[in-house]
């Protein structure tokens, strides 16, 4: 998130974490070690992360991220977000959102082509599908919706979550 290009300002990404939405591999490699200061919740194979006190990432120093090469996808994408999945048989589709509360969003998300966020999506929820599924994404463009809340599929059974607006 916090990189050359933006304002540094940490007001709604870094500093104030909700629900960082992580693979396993990711929170084990990096997350793990903080667990006594983190909210885990595991939704589904997603590791969703919030700090219990202080908002901020345990990774963030100062204004700069201490793991910027190895940050995780959730926070490569931003300030693309996540927002839902839904499945049909064994096929997933991803939406998300090219919009957050960040200020310099217009700016920050112009160094994203679409379709490397796309990329970036899809790679995320490979790693949290089984082989087999097939997994797509499609952006949103709709206002933030982030919401904790667990989202009907249309036709299957399965549900997931959505974290909330960081
Ligand atoms: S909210 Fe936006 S401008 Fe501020 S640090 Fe995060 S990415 Fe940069
Ligand atoms: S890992 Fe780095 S980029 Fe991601 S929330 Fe923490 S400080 Fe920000």
């Amino acid at each position: 998130m916090v990189e050359n290009q933006c304002l540094g300002c940490s007001n709604v990404c870094c500093a104030r974490l909700s629900n960082l939405m992580l693979t396993a591999g990711e929170y084990d490699a990096l997350f793990r070690r903080f667990e006594k200061d983190l909210d885990v919740k595991n939704a589904n194979g997603v590791i969703l992360v919030t700090p219990r006190e202080g908002e901020r990432c345990p990774h963030l120093l100062g204004h700069d991220c201490q793991v910027y090469q190895d940050r995780p996808i959730d926070c490569r994408l931003y300030p693309y977000m996540m927002v839902r999945v839904v499945e049909r048989g064994h096929r997933a589709t991803v939406f998300f959102t090219p919009r957050s509360l960040c200020p310099e969003n217009d700016r920050i998300r112009s160094l994203m082509s679409e379709d490397e966020a796309k990329t970036l999506v899809v790679t995320f929820w490979k790693q949290v599908y089984d082989e087999g599924w097939t997994i797509d994404a499609r952006s949103e463009k709709g206002p933030v919706s982030r919401l904790l809340q667990w989202i009907e599929t249309i036709r299957g059974t399965q549900v997931y979550p959505t974290p909330t607006v960081r």
